[in-house]
């Protein structure tokens, strides 16, 4: 059997379409770190890791992971420790990772990513057959309009729902008269035919803060809230009180996570991530939790370059509790780009062909690996010469 030759790291910089913010964010999203694996037969495989160091769990449980820490966690201890394995040993990585190092899901994201796809691109098969399969093979988009001005979300709702995306997603979490306000607006501006939801990243003080706030939305129609508030023990008493689905994201990073959930009936809707758990075996762990317990899923992350955005597409598609519409970009090379803005976060990506957006969801790539293949001049063209910031 194959094995693993050489792990590598390339940090990344893509330019932004425009400025992407949300309650607690402190740097540019599209500062990422790439990982390229090559089998000792040639195969090459790729990995991201979206890691932003103000991104964590909740009251300090999971820390930040800045480009420069995942790179030295990777180059230091996770490269050495999964190099020379057997290609496809998806479950010994992780032991030996774990072993090597305690935390850091995103680096251990990222490698175990490209081993994936030098794993399927072996096999000549994509990396959802390796996950037990696709239950789906469109998913479906939710454009994440962040925190804009009003005029601005408006204009660029009423773009994309002409453009087919069905579900937008209204960052909140700043403050309560403003975010009442952008829901009405955003909701005259669309229509009643178009599902809404927000997402607080934890922004609201308090649950009762919260709350208040949130019956104030409701009668717009809210298909959920996400994070109201730090803690899940606190979000379970927003739950009770209010009408609207509750989604967790910040405080459901792993299969663990979701098992408080379920105890504490904090949350009816969890976010998966390829990277909060570790990986996509993980990521699946944690779905199968999730499905047990009835919670329904979407996928969601970091806004992704094209490259771990294809790994949030095979998760989608293979995970049966991602039901719900998924918080994706449509990863599209420059070249390819036209004036389309649909869940487009990016000038330019690191793919050779763009993810197709149909009717408002992307076609499942069935190319084999992760779908897509990498194009090495663009990233050639957007490498930094150090790790960042
Ligand atoms: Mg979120």
């Amino acid at each position: 059997m194959a094995e693993i030759a050489s792990i590598e790291t390339v940090p990344v910089e893509l330019p932004t379409r425009r400025e992407h913010k949300w309650t607690g964010l402190t740097e540019p999203i599209g500062r990422y770190v790439l990982v390229h694996a090559i089998s000792d037969e040639g195969v090459e495989g790729w990995g991201e890791a979206p890691a932003l160091k103000d991104w964590g769990g909740e009251f300090g449980r999971y820390f930040g992971e800045s480009p420069a820490i995942t790179d030295v966690v990777i180059a230091n201890y996770l490269a050495p420790a999964v190099a020379g394995m057997e290609v496809g040993n998806i479950a010994e990585a992780h032991a030996r990772m774990d072993a090597v190092i305690k935390g850091y899901p995103y680096a251990k994201a990222a490698v175990e990513l490209a081993l994936f796809d030098v794993a399927a691109r072996t096999l000549g098969v994509p990396v959802h057959m390796l996950l037990g399969g696709r239950v789906r093979d469109r998913i479906p988009v939710t454009h994440s309009i962040g925190l804009l001005d009003f005029a601005e979300a408006e204009r660029e709702c009423v773009r994309v729902v002409a453009e087919g995306i069905r579900t937008i997603k209204i960052k909140v979490g700043v403050d309560p008269e403003r975010d009442v306000e952008m829901v009405r607006r955003i909701r005259e501006a669309v229509g009643p035919e178009i599902n809404l939801c927000v997402d607080a990243n934890e922004g609201y003080r308090t649950p009762g803060t919260a709350v208040q706030i949130i019956r104030r939305m409701e009668p717009y129609g809210l298909i959920y809230v996400e994070q109201p508030v730090e803690g899940i023990e606190r979000t379970a008493e927003v739950a009770r009180a209010i009408d609207a689905p509750v989604m967790l994201d910040e405080s459901a990073w792993n299969a663990h996570d979701v098992l408080r959930i379920i105890e504490t009936q904090a949350a009816d809707i969890v976010s998966l991530y390829t990277t909060k758990p570790g990986g996509l075996l993980k990521a699946m762990e944690t779905a199968a939790v999730c499905r047990a317990a009835g919670i329904v899923c979407n996928v969601n992350g970091s806004v992704e370059t094209g490259v771990g955005n294809l790994a949030n597409l095979q998760l989608a598609a293979a995970a049966p509790a991602a039901e719900l519409s998924c918080v994706v970009p449509v990863s599209t090379p420059a070249e390819a780009r036209g004036d389309r803005i649909a869940g487009i976060y990016y000038r330019d990506d690191f793919l050779a062909e763009p993810m197709q957006l149909v009717d408002g969801a992307i076609r499942l790539p069935d190319g084999p690996g992760m779908g897509i293949d990498v194009d090495p001049e663009k990233v050639a063209a957007y490498r930094l010469d150090t790790g960042g910031g």
